[in-house]
């Protein structure tokens, strides 16, 4: 028999992810702090949970969506969190692009109550958890990811199992620094073409068939900047934490990596001009503000 899923954080990604599972036929509860991301959830299929003990009581899996490690430090480990709650044998599936050590200190944690924790953030953005077409990178013990293989291939449809605890969160900072450079280092080229007189847009196609090509230039630019959307669902206040993962990742490592470096900064300085709740490729206008304006309305 399925087990009930509950899915703690009903945001853009969360609550996409929990109706995939429910279009799947697994039943799933959510909680939410939000009154309004529990009614829009509700709205979608996902049974809506009052309280965190509504779902640590009937649940045996638990998917956590959250912004930031500190909310799920909260949730797991915070008064009347789920440490107090679970019982042995529930695992936990934290899908929140989160800090390692945060993941291994709740693993460790967990881990003499019988509670297992594998750390599983996600790509694809709000479509990709709705279509159920994510891409995972999985940290967390074998057997683990083996007991819950199939809700994540319900959400997904790549998975990569990268090593131990943190070993998924290490492996989406790194990819997540990637695509920040990569806006930048695109809007940069396409602004090069502009300016010597050459259409951005042709310029596009042409790295898009060229070594230049990135997931930035072959799914950003042309879904969200280019048609001027910028509707993608993920903000400059997700992205700018996860740069700022990235380059506290290379300080604590004493790392000399100059690029991360110069992409945090970059990401950080457009807080004077992009607030946190605008889309994340909107960081292109930094780079060139008529080229990449927002079409007005
Ligand atoms: P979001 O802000 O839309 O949703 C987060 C939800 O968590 C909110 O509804 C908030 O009310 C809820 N929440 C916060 N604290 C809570 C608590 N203590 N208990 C219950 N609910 C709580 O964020 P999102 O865009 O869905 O992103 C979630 C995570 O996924 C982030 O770590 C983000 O970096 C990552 N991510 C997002 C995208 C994207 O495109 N949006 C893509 C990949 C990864």
């Amino acid at each position: 028999m399925n087990p009930i899923i509950g899915v703690i954080g009903l945001g853009n990604m969360g609550r996409n992810m929990a109706a995939t599972l429910v279009g799947k036929g697994f039943s799933v509860i959510g909680f939410d702090l939000s009154d309004t991301a529990r009614q829009q959830a509700e709205k979608q299929g996902i049974v809506p949970a009052n309280h965190l003990d509504d779902i640590a009581r009937q649940c045996s899996v638990v998917i956590l969506s959250l912004p930031k490690a500190e909310h799920v430090e909260a949730v797991c480990l915070g008064d009347n969190g789920l440490i107090k709650q679970l019982t042995s044998g529930t695992i936990v599936i934290d899908t929140t692009t989160s800090i390692p050590e945060m993941s291994r200190k709740i693993a460790n944690a967990f881990a003499p109550q019988g509670i297992e924790f594998i750390d599983a953030p996600v790509s694809g953005g709000p479509a990709g958890a709705a279509a159920g077409t994510m891409s995972m990178v999985i940290g967390g013990k074998l057997d683990t990811y083996h007991l819950v293989l199939p809700i994540l291939e319900a959400m997904s449809s790549v998975r990569v199992h990268v090593g131990d605890v943190g070993a998924g969160n290490i492996a989406k900072i790194a990819n997540n620094m990637l695509a920040a450079a990569h806006l930048i280092t695109t809007s940069e080229a396409l602004t090069l073409a502009e300016k010597a007189g050459v259409d951005p847009s042709k310029v596009l196609e042409a790295i898009n068939a060229g070594s230049g090509r990135s997931g930035a230039s072959q799914a950003m630019f042309p879904t969200w900047v280019m048609n001027k959307a910028y509707d993608s669902g993920f903000t400059m206040g997700l992205m700018r934490k996860d740069v700022g993962l990235a380059k506290a990742l290379a300080q604590n490592l004493e790392l000399n990596l100059p690029m991360t470096m110069k992409t945090a900064e970059l990401w950080q300085q457009s807080a004077a001009v992009l607030p946190d709740s605008d889309d994340f490729c909107c960081i292109a206008q930094c780079t060139n503000p008529s080229l990449f304006a927002k079409e007005t309305k």
